[in-house]
C-alpha cells in the first residue's frame, strides 16, 4: 500500500489532555513531575497509561523489568509488530513531556487508527521502557539496556538506590515485575518520539528533528601532580602548578573539540583542585574531560590527541600525569529505511524540518542494536529539559506524533 496521505492526522487535543493528566501523577514542586522509576507514583503513572491502553483494545504484556507493551493487533499472524514508545518515569525535579511525550504520542497512533478504523498488517506496540532517567538506579536507560543485551539482568536488579534498596525488589514492591522473559520480543522497526532537549530546532524554526545518529561519548579523568607550595612565599620560576595544567588541558580540550567540527563537543565539567585552599597553589588537580561526537573516527582521534600533547603539557611545566578512560559509549546510526520514513512523514506532511544527532542518551540507542531504529523529536522552549520549566507546545507535540503515525503506518502496512 503507498503511503498514507497527508490529511492523516492524530488528535491533538486529545494527546495534550492525556499528557496533562499523566502530569497530575507525581508533581514537582515548581510545575513539572517528580516520578521517578519504581516509586508509588511510578506505579500510578503505569496503571493510568495501562487503563488507556486498554480502552483502546489493546493486549498488555509485562517483562521481568517491567517493562510495559500494548499491542494492537495486526491481520498478519506472522508479521513483527512496529514498536513505538519511551519512558513514563522523570527526573526528581523533572518535566512533563521528557519520554511521556514517546510514550503517549505512541497510544496516540494507536487511537488515531482505532477512530479511522485503520488496519496494518503488522501489529503495533507501544511500550514504557523502565528506569530510561538512571537518577535513582544508575545508569540511565536501564531495562531498554538489559533488553537489547547490554546489561545482564541479575546485575540491573541488584542496583541500589540512595537508600540501599535494590531494583528488583523495589519492582516487586510496586506490582510491577512481569512473567515474561526480557529480550525475547523480535522488531519489525522501533520509532522513538522525543523532545529535542536542545535548543537548534526551536533557534532554527523547524518542526521536526530527523535523528539520524547519537553522539559517542568518551570520560577520561586525568590526574596532575604538582607540588603545594604557598602562594605568597615561592617565586614564579620555581612553581609546579597543577592548576596551570588544568588550565591549559581546558583550552586544549576545547581546541580539539572545535578542530572536528561539525556536531564534536569537548568539555570539562567536573574538575577538583587540592588542597583547594585560596592560598595554596594547587599540587594535585583530577579532572574529566567528556569528548562526544557522532563519528567514531573522530571520536577516537579527539582522545588520541588528548593522550598525545595533554603529556606534552604536563612535561613543559614539570608536571606528573595520568589518563584514565572512565566511560565510553559507541556512536550511534539509526537506521537508513527508518528515518527515511520519518523524514518522508515530515515532508508529506509539510512541515518544516531538519536532521539532527541526539546529544543525550535514549532507549532507542539501546533498541537500535537489535532493531531497526530511528527517533524523531520535537522542539521545546529554550531547549530547556531534565528542569520542571520544562515546556513544549501543543502543536510542536501534535506535529512530532503525526510524524511518527505516518512512519508507523507505512511501516506497518495499511491493510485494505
Ligand atoms: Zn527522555
Amino acid at each position: 500500500m503507498a503511503a498514507p496521505g497527508e490529511n492523516l492526522r492524530i488528535n491533538g487535543d486529545r494527546l495534550w489532555d492525556s499528557l496533562m493528566e499523566m502530569a497530575k501523577i507525581g508533581p514537582g514542586v515548581a510545575g513539572g513531575n517528580n516520578r521517578q522509576t519504581l516509586t508509588d507514583e511510578d506505579a500510578e503513572g503505569r496503571a493510568l497509561f495501562q487503563g488507556w491502553c486498554e480502552a483502546a483494545g489493546c493486549e498488555m504484556g509485562l517483562d521481568s523489568m517491567g517493562n510495559m507493551f500494548a499491542t494492537r493487533p495486526g491481520t498478519d499472524p506472522d508479521a513483527l509488530p512496529v514498536y513505538v514508545g519511551s519512558h513514563l518515569d522523570t527526573q526528581p525535579t523533572g518535566g512533563k513531556y521528557d519520554g511521556v511525550l514517546g510514550v503517549l504520542g505512541g497510544l496516540e497512533v494507536v487511537r488515531t487508527l482505532n477512530d479511522l478504523d485503520v488496519k496494518t498488517k503488522h501489529p503495533i506496540v507501544v511500550t514504557n521502557w523502565t528506569n530510561e532517567e538512571g537518577t535513582r538506579y544508575a545508569p540511565a536507560m536501564l531495562s531498554s539496556g538489559v533488553f537489547a543485551g547490554v546489561h545482564e539482568e541479575d546485575w540491573a536488579k541488584a542496583r541500589v538506590d540512595a537508600k540501599g534498596k535494590a531494583f528488583g525488589d523495589e519492582l516487586k514492591r510496586i506490582g510491577w515485575e512481569g512473567d515474561e522473559p526480557v529480550g525475547q520480543r523480535k522488531m519489525h522497526a522501533f520509532f522513538e518520539l522525543h523532545i529535542e532537549q536542545g535548543p537548534i530546532l526551536e533557534a532554527e524554526g523547524k518542526d521536526i528533528g530527523i535523528v539520524t545518529h547519537g553522539q559517542g561519548l568518551w570520560w577520561l579523568e586525568v590526574t596532575l601532580t604538582g607540588k603545594d607550595a604557598h602562594t605568597g612565599s615561592t617565586p614564579m620560576a620555581m612553581r609546579v602548578n597543577a592548576g596551570l595544567g588544568m588550565a591549559r588541558i581546558t583550552e586544549l580540550v576545547h581546541r580539539i573539540a572545535m578542530e572536528n567540527q561539525p556536531d564534536a563537543v569537548g568539555a570539562i565539567g567536573q574538575a577538583n583542585v587540592y588542597p583547594n585552599s585560596r592560598n595554596v597553589i594547587p599540587g594535585k588537580a583530577v579532572f574529566t574531560v567528556d569528548f562526544r561526537s557522532p563519528d567514531q573516527a573522530k571520536l577516537d582521534g579527539m582522545r588520541d590527541r588528548l593522550e598525545a600533547e595533554a603529556p606534552k603539557i604536563a612535561e613543559e611545566l614539570g608536571l606528573g600525569i595520568s589518563i584514565e578512560a572512565v566511560g565510553h559509549f559507541d556512536p550511534v546510526t539509526f537506521d537508513d529505511g527508518c528515518v527515511g520514513a520519518l523524514r518522508s512523514a515530515a515532508e508529506r506532511l509539510g512541515y518544516s524540518h531538519r536532521d539532527i544527532i541526539s546529544g543525550a542518551g535514549h532507549d532507542a540507542c539501546w533498541i537500535n542494536r537489535v532493531a531497526p531504529t530511528a527517533m524523531v523529536m520535537c522542539p521545546c522552549v529554550d531547549g530547556l529539559s531534565h528542569n520542571e520549566a520544562e515546556e513544549i507546545s501543543k502543536d510542536w507535540a501534535s506535529a512530532g506524533a503525526d510524524v511518527l503515525l505516518h512512519a508507523v503506518v507505512e511501516t506497518a502496512v495499511v491493510v485494505d
